[in-house]
């Protein structure tokens, strides 16, 4: 991927660019615990988009997308561009200089293999990688926490995306070999070796859409916040579930639908069951955190209510077969990928099994996309 980003450049500007990688993502355990302030242990991975990129005079960079084969001309100072991919880029510019930096013209060629709209957040990956190369080529002194936060505000700002710091965090902080203990409250994070010998990470995307994903995740977190509300009428100091237990949430429960204690309770036991995962991980022991990884599966089917039978499909086979450490949904819901934790020896026959009964039941097959935990944004040459 990455020579032909660079002959692409050489045929296109010449001479002297540098080269930078930033990553996608997984998260292994911990969805819709972002917003209501919880952990998430996301990893980066071996996808990434990559770019080949040479500072410029005068005002206007030239961007040329390998993927989209389109070359775009644009003014960073003026209006915002019309296509999405630019406005990424755009979008990063802009959040730089509202943070006070000089950022100079560029002339790039970029592309990547990170799946798009797969769950795997190209988007993130896409952001980062322009945020670290331009850091880097102008000496803007960002620091990587600064960096994911410019991503972060390009996706709200330029692409309309109201997204938690999750996915630019992992792009930029992840490393071989660990995955991210990520506290949403305060941003702290702890690396934790994740290095399951003989195992694999891999994902089968569903091929569904997600389109009651924006609309009921509005309700989820209306549900959460109408939890909270009930409990912190009688406790002091709790702004968020993250401040509740279910010892309150059980105290509490006659005060609130039933609906919305099911919510509150899914919330409080994935963050258990993520910190506890994360014990298991320090031990090696895989087995019991893919445990996890189905419990988180069954929380989120049965209890926050955001799977959908193609996913529960995926799942339900995953967990009848010998050898599957763990499996469950990954993201928002509705939709996108299941992500599994499996031996090397039963993946091939797991594969065979679930794509022929996939298809027998829903007339399509699905993608498989085998990842590894890589590293994140760096400079390649
Ligand atoms: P994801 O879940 O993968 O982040 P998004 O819809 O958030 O999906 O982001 C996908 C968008 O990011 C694409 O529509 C495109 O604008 C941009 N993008 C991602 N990867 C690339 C790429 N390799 N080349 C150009 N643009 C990309
Ligand atoms: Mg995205």
């Amino acid at each position: 991927m990455i020579s032909i980003i660079q002959e692409e450049f050489k045929k296109r500007f010449g001479e002297g660019a540098t080269c930078y990688a930033s990553p996608g993502r997984v998260n292994l355990i911990g969805d819709h615990t972002d917003y209501n302030l919880g952990f998430v242990l996301p990893g980066a991975i071996d996808k990434a988009i990559y770019v080949a990129i040479r500072p410029t005079e005068g005002p206007v960079s030239r961007l040329y997308s390998v993927d989209y084969k389109e070359l775009l001309e644009i003014d960073m100072n003026g209006a915002l561009p019309d296509k999405l991919w630019a406005r990424f880029i755009y979008g990063v510019v802009q959040e730089m200089k509202k943070r006070g930096a000089t950022v100079g013209a560029f002339e790039c060629v970029f592309g990547g293999d990170v799946p798009l709209g797969a769950g795997l957040s190209s988007s993130a990956a896409l952001e980062s990688v322009f945020g670290y190369a331009l850091n880097d080529l102008f000496g803007l002194g960002f620091s990587r926490a600064d960096l994911a936060r410019i991503g972060q505000m390009t996706e709200h700002n330029y692409v309309g995306v109201k997204c938690g710091i999750m996915d630019e965090f992992a792009s930029l902080f992840g490393q071989k070999g660990k995955v991210i203990r990520l506290d949403c409250r305060s941003l702290e994070y702890e690396l934790v070796s994740f290095e399951p010998v003989g195992c694999r990470v891999m994902l089968i995307d569903s091929m569904v859409k997600h389109s009651l994903a924006s609309s009921e995740y509005n309700v989820r977190r209306e549900q959460c916040e109408a939890g909270v509300a009930v409990v912190a009428k009688h406790v002091q100091g709790v702004e968020s579930l993250r401040d509740v237990t279910m010892d309150m949430l059980d105290t509490y429960k006659s005060e609130m639908e039933p609906i919305v204690y099911r919510r509150c309770a899914y919330v409080i036991h994935e963050n258990q069951r993520l910190l506890e995962g994360c014990e298991f991980l320090k031990k090696g022991d895989y087995k019991a955190f893919g445990q996890k990884m189905f419990g988180s599966h069954e929380g989120l089917s049965r209890e926050y209510e955001v799977s959908c039978e193609e996913l529960d499909f995926i799942e339900e086979i995953a967990r009848e077969t010998p050898g599957m450490l763990g499996a469950r949904m990954m993201g928002g819901g509705f939709g996108g990928c299941v992500i599994h934790l499996v031996e090397e020896k039963v993946h091939d026959a797991y594969l065979e099994e679930v794509k022929s009964r996939f298809q027998a039941r829903f007339g399509q097959t699905p993608r498989v996309i085998d990842v590894v935990i890589g590293d994140g944004a760096r400079k390649l040459i």
